[in-house]
């Protein structure tokens, strides 16, 4: 795609001054030195310094690596929880002017094998917990020349990992200061694979530009909306994009942050975390938040600081809304994105005639994903290519384009998503109302085809889980001779409850199109998920490829 200037010759006078993590940095080690950086870890129960601490030592770190001999553009990688020397590391690595590669460590040994060789990670900084995950592969991981173990002097003693060294003997000794060098904007910042549900996973690859500009797009009013005033806990992981870039955004406004660490699906220490510390704002898929509600209905404790939680990741079922609204008066924000988009691409916060609607319509609005943040432009079309009307109801592949969206992947270049006008594909398959508040009705590769016309399981699954009996719901299609395929319903019951097929079925009726109602219920005992908590729809798939509708 080629830019035309527009016929204006005349350019803007002022100054060039470069995008860049190293930017965040200073500025919150100048004005933001005192908030706090609270984390559990897997050898402190609690560890609490500042900012200004955590970024003398980012600077020890990269006197460290400098040491070691690291040049620009190598890859660091970390395979860690949410604490305070991840965010260390996040910062030290990026505003040397290397590139911090964030691992899921829930990702099956060969696919980390695959992505850490494919990104030739140089050093790799890993949790205790997932030492001995990488010592099982250190026979292959032959890129890699040493691993730093995140945790107190001697947590590398009995490692059989080449080169181990811990982070504190690591840092120990290096001056509190680095001369960060002035990088270009457009110079890689971070990176991140995804997750490979077909194929290997691919790396993205974001630069300082993409990041800072995200950066100012979330902490907007009608995004995350953070602040000096706020207290921020990310129980998305830092492995999984970013953190959604609130490590980055919290530096920025000097929100005080709170790490969860290992313990980032443990209801009880996510309590005491927001009880003891103010949490006001939290962030994370939709699996931590049953773990939350479910610990404060047992126990009767309360979330009295938190007013907003912003889901995303995955579909947000309206009990959780509803439930964290009517038992705790917090605000649950739906938002949509992904590896590729750094990740925000929308977010939902209430239309300016929000107040005028209808019970009903208002909660159509807050089920949907939100409106594209600034920055982000959305599309929908059809089969041929065709744009599709915001009516609500069309619906069709989402594409998007913007400033922190991935245009190609590392050493793969562009992708089938990727079209020649600059739009990629985002696999999602969506509706776009009057107002530009986008739902998300499937993925395009698990949306239900019966007899040409299409069915969303998500609409489905929100259906299923909404009843009272019901915890954990997934619909898939099943081979149907008539239909090609038909909804097939697989439901986990909450301990302890019962309900029959014919009870699960007329639960639908009145609630969706009656062709929409699934041909059958399975229950199980429980569904497969992902690296990253999601329903594995292939994994279900090839679960029940054997079965056959009654
Ligand atoms: P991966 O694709 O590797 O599982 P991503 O985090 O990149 O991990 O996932 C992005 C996908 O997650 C989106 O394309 C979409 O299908 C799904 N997703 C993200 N947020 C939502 C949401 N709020 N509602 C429904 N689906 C979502």
């Amino acid at each position: 795609m080629t830019i035309k200037s527009g016929g204006n010759p005349m350019l803007g006078l002022i100054m060039n001054r470069q995008l860049t993590i190293t930017s965040i940095l200073e500025h919150a080690r100048k004005f933001h030195g005192d908030a706090e950086v609270v984390s559990v870890t897997a050898d402190q129960p609690l560890h609490r310094y500042t900012y200004r601490e955590a970024f003398a030592r980012s600077a020890r770190l990269a006197n460290a690596l400098a040491r070691l001999g690291i040049r620009p553009g190598e890859r660091i990688g970390t395979l860690a929880w949410n604490d305070y020397r991840h965010l260390e590391v996040y910062f030290a690595t990026s505003c040397a002017g290397f590139v911090c590669h964030t691992i899921n460590p829930r990702l099956f040994p060969e696919q980390i094998e695959y992505i850490v060789e494919h990104a030739e990670d140089r050093w790799i900084f890993v949790d205790p917990a997932f030492v001995p995950l990488l010592e099982a592969l250190k026979h292959r991981l032959g890129c890699v020349e040493g691993f730093v173990i995140l945790g107190p002097a001697g947590a590398a003693a009995n490692t059989t990992l080449r080169n181990a060294v811990d982070y504190e003997t690591l840092i120990a000794g290096e001056p509190d200061t680095f001369d960060w060098p002035a990088l270009d904007e457009n110079s890689a910042c971070a990176m991140c694979y995804t997750s490979g549900t077909t194929g290997n996973p691919k790396g993205v690859v974001y630069s300082h530009r993409a990041l800072v500009l995200h950066t100012y797009a979330c902490l907007m009013p009608d995004v995350m909306s953070l602040s000096a005033r706020e207290v921020v806990m990310p129980v998305v992981p830092m492995f999984h994009v970013n953190a959604w870039s609130i490590p980055y955004g919290a530096a920025a406004v000097g929100a005080k942050l709170v790490f969860p660490g290992p313990k980032m699906g443990d209801g009880e220490t996510l309590q005491r975390l927001i009880e003891g510390e103010g949490v006001t704002v939290t962030a994370g898929v939709p699996t931590v938040w049953l773990a939350l509600l479910t610990h404060l209905d047992r126990t009767g404790k309360q979330v009295p600081s938190l007013r907003r939680v912003i889901v995303g990741g995955s579909a947000c079922p309206r009990t959780i809304m509803e439930e964290f609204e009517r038992k705790h008066g917090v605000h649950v924000h739906h938002a949509w994105g992904m590896t590729e988009m750094s990740p925000m691409g929308t977010f939902n916060s209430p239309s300016a005639d929000f107040d005028t609607l209808s019970s009903e319509e208002q909660w159509a609005q807050r089920l949907r994903v939100g409106r594209p943040v600034y920055g982000v432009e959305v599309k929908i079309v059809d089969a041929a290519g065709k744009e599709l009307p915001w009516d609500g109801v069309s619906f069709g592949a989402l594409k998007v384009r913007g400033p922190w969206i991935c245009a190609e992947y590392f050493r793969i270049g562009k992708g089938d998503a990727h079209d020649d006008e600059g739009w990629f594909e985002t696999g999602d398959v969506a509706t776009i109302d009057r107002r530009g508040y986008v739902a998300i009705t499937d993925r395009t590769k698990d949306v239900i085809k019966s007899g040409g016309e299409w069915i969303s399981s998500i609409d489905l699954e929100n259906t299923a889980v909404a009843h009272p009996a019901v915890a954990e719901a997934a619909v898939i299609g099943a081979y149907h001779p008539r239909w090609d395929e038909r909804p097939l319903l697989c439901v986990v019951l909450h301990p302890g409850e019962q309900l029959t097929r014919e009870d699960m079925l007329a639960w639908f009726e009145g609630k969706v199109a009656k062709w929409w109602v699934p041909d059958d219920v399975v229950f199980v005992d429980g569904l497969p998920h992902t690296a990253t908590g999601k329903l594995s729809k292939k994994d279900l798939r090839e679960r029940m490829k054997d079965y056959r509708f009654p």
